[in-house]
């Protein structure tokens, strides 16, 4: 086969989803010569409930349009066996968004800060001689750093990390509901609502966008052996057809020890395994992780990127992370008891939720709880 040698670039980055999007920018920003490569073309569809939390929003550096915001979350309505739980905050939590609108954004604000893009798939990638050969069905592309942001499911993150993660991985169900908003309005308003208990120790979700409700269920892996027959039994119990289009998708679990960066190679977002492994939520660290790799790759002599990428991801972010893992093997050793006291305590919920605002932390919620849980489930940690 004959392939096209093209220029030398300062960055390749590999994938246009938020950590690829935000680290495109952000180096583009600092004047380096910045490539996207992207497999599909945009807007395209990302399984997602579209939950942006205001501590992901307060990452952006522009306003978010009126029509990307679908609505403002101020609360969470939560399910435990038959127990109904809800609480509200005067303030945003969360806004609702859609990924392929949301995702278009991004990539537009990064192609408005220089960065080039082009709709290619990336298959290989080789680092030697003070630079990094990037392959592609099209041609082999060259950069002094490459940035692997291609999602947890693409298997080009296994060169950094190993093949070892499929444990660790959590697997979600998605369907998008058509309603009418009236409707969506009068069952859920402002209000997310999220029924643990399903999914074998996971949660299942109904989250109120405009026009459509998003509903999914999400757990490990290794426990969720028959998603499918999950998902459709959620459906039903909650008034939905099971005649539903379904999108599957795995998620990585965050917060355990993985290699996230070589040399000249950087793995953003999902490729590097940050999402809160007791929520799910990844969109607020793919934008952190994408915008300190673009961050590094612009400040740091050559040799120092690899390791000041995860130190600043770990001092940004990292701790948060652990917690989340913490908290969700809590979870999964003793669901019950743990489960009674987040979705059964009022006090409980309402400190919780404020980790989405940013008005406490992980940690700081943690210690607040751990005085409070009985001794047994310690015992099982
Ligand atoms: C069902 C589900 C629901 C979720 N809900 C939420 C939520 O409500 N809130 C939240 O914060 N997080 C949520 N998450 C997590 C969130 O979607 C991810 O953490 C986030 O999308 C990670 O962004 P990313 O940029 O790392 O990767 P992605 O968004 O997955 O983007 C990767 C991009 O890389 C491209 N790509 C892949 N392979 C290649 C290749 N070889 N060459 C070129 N391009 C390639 C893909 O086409 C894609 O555009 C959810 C995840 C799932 C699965």
């Amino acid at each position: 086969m004959h392939y096209i040698l093209f220029a030398m670039h300062d960055l390749i980055v590999v994938g246009a989803g938020p950590a690829g999007s935000a680290a495109a920018r952000t180096a583009a920003e600092q004047g380096l010569d910045t490539l996207i490569l992207e497999k599909e073309t945009f807007p395209r569809y990302k399984p997602c409930g579209g939950a942006l939390s205001s501590r992901a929003a307060s990452l952006l550096d522009f306003p978010l349009p009126g029509d990307i915001c679908e609505r403002t979350i101020t609360g969470a309505r939560v399910h435990f066996c038959d127990r109904i739980l809800e609480r509200h905050k005067g303030y945003n939590l969360t806004t609702l968004v859609t990924r392929s609108r949301f995702d278009h954004l991004l990539l537009q604000k990064a192609r408005e800060s220089g960065a080039g893009i082009k709709t290619q798939k990336v298959m290989d990638f080789q680092e030697k001689d003070g630079h990094v050969s990037v392959k592609t069905k099209e041609g082999t592309y060259q950069c002094r750093f490459l940035v692997v942001s291609s999602g947890c499911q693409d298997g080009l993150k296994n060169r950094i990390q190993g093949p070892g993660w499929k444990k660790s991985m959590g697997v979600c169900l998605v369907a998008e509901i058509e309603e009418e908003d009236q409707e969506i309005e009068e069952r859920l308003g402002s209000t997310l609502d999220i029924h643990f208990g399903v999914a074998k120790s996971g949660y299942g979700w109904i989250f109120p966008h405009r026009g459509y409700y998003s509903v999914g269920i999400g757990g490990l892996s290794s426990r969720l052996r028959h998603p499918r027959q999950a998902m459709l039994q959620f459906l039903k119990k909650n008034g939905f057809s099971e005649g539903q289009r379904l999108s599957g998708h795995l998620i990585p679990q965050g917060g355990n020890m993985r290699r996230t960066a070589v040399g000249r190679v950087l793995l953003a977002g999902d490729a590097a395994g940050f999402v809160d492994a007791f929520t799910g939520e990844g969109i607020c660290y793919a934008l952190s992780s994408g915008q300190i790799a673009g961050q590094v790759i612009g400040e740091v002599p050559a040799p120092d990127v690899a390791q000041a990428y995860q130190k600043r991801c770990n001092k940004e972010f990292g701790e948060e992370l652990k917690y989340a893992l913490f908290f969700s093997k809590m979870m999964h050793s003793y669901p019950e008891v743990f489960l009674r006291i987040l979705a059964c305590q009022e006090e409980v919920l309402d400190r919780y939720i404020e980790i989405a605002a940013a008005k406490t932390s992980y940690k700081d919620f943690m210690r607040w709880l751990v005085p409070r849980l009985p001794i047994s489930l310690l015992r099982t940690l």
